[in-house]
């Protein structure tokens, strides 16, 4: 029996989820791995004016885009939210978070904090899980050995990161990434006790009562 032939009826709208974490705690692998294991849950690619890094494909990693061209999708108001971060623009298209969720699909933002607090405005309903080093120590090292990044976008990354991490109180979960595996599943268990919320069941409860008094 799938969910949509349950009496209280499929869930209308998906529900939008928001992983944010401080750069190089492995947000990337972790929503990669999540989406291997959840072939359900939708990935948002955002737009951005950074170069592609080694491997990043245009339209999977990201939109790459010009700075001018970036300003011309804020001016015509296609974007969620988008923020500046450490000298580069990044944003959400609108229309596909919203097309997705209106099809009952879960979507997942892997975006820094500034952009996720916007999101939060609009979508109050949404999850807002935060990921964490297991410590500072190791979030410079996985900064380093990742190798992609000069000196000095490592010292702005780490001074951004302390910021991110202060600003983690205005999310509903926080998970210590120590294992990719063990990460995931705690999100999967977050996102299945979310779908069992009373708050989500309640009006199609109401209205399936009031069908049959
Ligand atoms: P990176 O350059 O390492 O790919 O990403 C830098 C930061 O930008 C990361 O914290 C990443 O989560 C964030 N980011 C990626 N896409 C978006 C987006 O659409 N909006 C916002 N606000 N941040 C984003």
């Amino acid at each position: 029996m799938t969910n949509k032939e349950w009496i209280w009826g499929a869930e209308e709208r998906g529900i939008l989820i928001v992983l944010s974490g401080p750069s190089g705690v492995g947000k990337g692998t972790v929503c990669s791995a999540l989406r291997a294991m959840s072939k359900d849950l939708v990935y948002s690619v955002s737009a951005t004016t950074r170069l592609p890094r080694d491997g990043e494909v245009d339209g999977v990693n990201y939109f790459f885009k010009t700075r001018e061209q970036f300003q011309t999708m804020i001016k015509q108001d296609e974007l969620l939210e988008w923020a500046e971060y450490v000298g580069n623009y990044y944003g959400t298209p609108k229309d596909f978070v919203e097309r997705t969720l209106n099809e009952g699909k879960d979507i997942i933002l892997e975006i820094e904090v500034q952009g996720a607090l916007k999101v939060k405005e609009k979508f109050p309903e949404g999850i807002f899980i935060f990921l964490l080093p297991p410590s500072l120590d190791e979030l410079q090292n996985r900064i380093v050995t990742r190798g992609t990044e000069s000196e000095e976008t490592i010292r702005q990354r780490m001074s951004a990161a302390i910021d991110e991490i202060s600003l983690s109180e205005h999310y509903d979960y926080i998970i210590v990434n120590d294992r990719v595996e063990s990460a995931c599943h705690r999100i999967q268990s977050i996102i299945v006790a979310e779908h069992c919320k009373q708050q989500r069941f309640l009006p199609k409860i109401k209205k399936r009562i009031e069908e049959v008094l």
